[in-house]
């Protein structure tokens, strides 16, 4: 329920097919992926072939779904969408694969957490295009081998370091995606207002894109939310004031720290004197658990270059302090 979750809520899904780009010309940023992927896929349209198979790597909300779907836009292929949770035995992959048709892409989300059967049979359908049905328990299954037609499985994860040697090694394209640049999420926001038909100057959308944490699925986020403010406290356009002002009440500050990343920031500085301070009394000061503190507010922090987490614990950064307007200590941490 966080204004800055990187992760789609129920209202994100919701519109996001809608703000999706359709083409690899129409996908802001991500330059060397694009390029990279763009030859993958026209050299296999000359050759009349069926692409590698695509894994993409990289957080949640930079565009990994959208990039799937313009595979399969690109190559005029139909698309399925699964995830690695959704697939718990090997039975749930032997049925989705066996299903494909020539040439499809199958998209398979949270590669990294399917189970080790499942992933196992994979490595096979990747390879040969092949895959082993088992039939039967014990001493008298047997094991029946189907053929499958050429398909390519583009694979997301959010760290190609957690996925086994064997399965990464059977992707002939690896994007690494990265954090948006404030100009691109300044293309984003454009493009979505353009879609949303709500108006937005040079400086408005700049506002929203600098809160957005590097992040399309953010700056579209809070696009709506300020839209809403636009609409009922002004005329329905977008300034730098209006963008400033609606975030302000959405407790989203100029960096796109919130509520709780600030709560953070603020005991960490005013209570520890910027540390160095342990993650449960940094936690307890906050009123969080210890997994929030550390998963939900840090990483962003560390990201922002705001929090270090170092071997005597947390400490805030000379940033930290000039971010929250306070004056750093002599002999601080910072
Ligand atoms: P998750 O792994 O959480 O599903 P994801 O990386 O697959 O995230 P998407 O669902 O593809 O992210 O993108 C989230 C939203 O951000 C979509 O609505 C999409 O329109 C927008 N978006 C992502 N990348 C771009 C881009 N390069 N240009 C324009 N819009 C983008």
């Amino acid at each position: 329920d966080r204004l800055v979750a990187a992760d789609a809520d129920g209202e994100d899904r919701a519109v996001e097919a809608a703000l999706r780009p359709r083409s690899l010309g129409e996908f802001v940023g991500q330059e060397r992926v694009r390029e990279q992927l763009s030859l993958v896929l026209q050299a296999a349209l000359q050759r009349g072939a069926t692409p590698d198979h695509v894994l993409l790597s990289g957080p949640p909300g930079l565009g990994k779904t959208t990039l799937s779907m313009i595979i399969a836009a690109e190559m005029g292929a139909p698309i399925r969408i699964t995830s690695g949770p959704a697939i718990q035995h090997a039975g749930d992959l032997a049925a989705i694969l066996s299903s494909l048709t020539e040439g499809e892409v199958l998209f398979l989300d949270e590669i990294h957490r399917m189970s080790r059967p499942a992933e196992e049979m994979l490595y096979m359908a990747m390879e040969d295009f092949r895959v082993d049905v088992v039939v039967g328990k014990g001493p008298g299954a047997t094991a029946i081998p189907l053929e499958l037609p050429p398909f390519t499985l583009v694979g997301a994860t959010t760290r190609a370091g957690l996925l086994p040697p064997p399965l990464r090694d059977r992707f002939g394209f690896t994007g690494h995606m990265d954090f948006y640049a404030p100009a691109e999420l300044e293309r984003v926001v454009h493009r979505s207002a353009r879609l949303l038909d709500v108006p937005v100057d040079a400086e408005g959308a700049a506002e929203i894109a600098g809160r957005s944490r590097g992040t399309p699925r953010i700056a579209n986020r809070l696009l709506r939310r300020v839209r809403d403010y636009a609409q009922v406290k002004a005329d329905g356009r977008i300034t730098r004031r209006i963008a400033a002002d609606a975030l302000d009440v959405y407790e989203v500050d100029a960096s796109g720290l919130d509520r709780l990343d600030r709560a953070v920031l603020d005991a960490l500085l005013r209570l520890f004197g910027g540390g160095p301070v342990g993650l449960s009394t940094l936690a307890v000061a906050v009123g969080e658990e210890s997994e929030t503190v550390e998963e939900v507010a840090e990483p962003f922090l560390v990201r922002a270059g705001l929090l270090a987490r170092t071997p005597r614990g947390r400490i805030a950064t000379a940033a930290a302090w000039r971010h929250m307007g306070l004056r750093p200590p002599a002999g601080s941490a910072a």
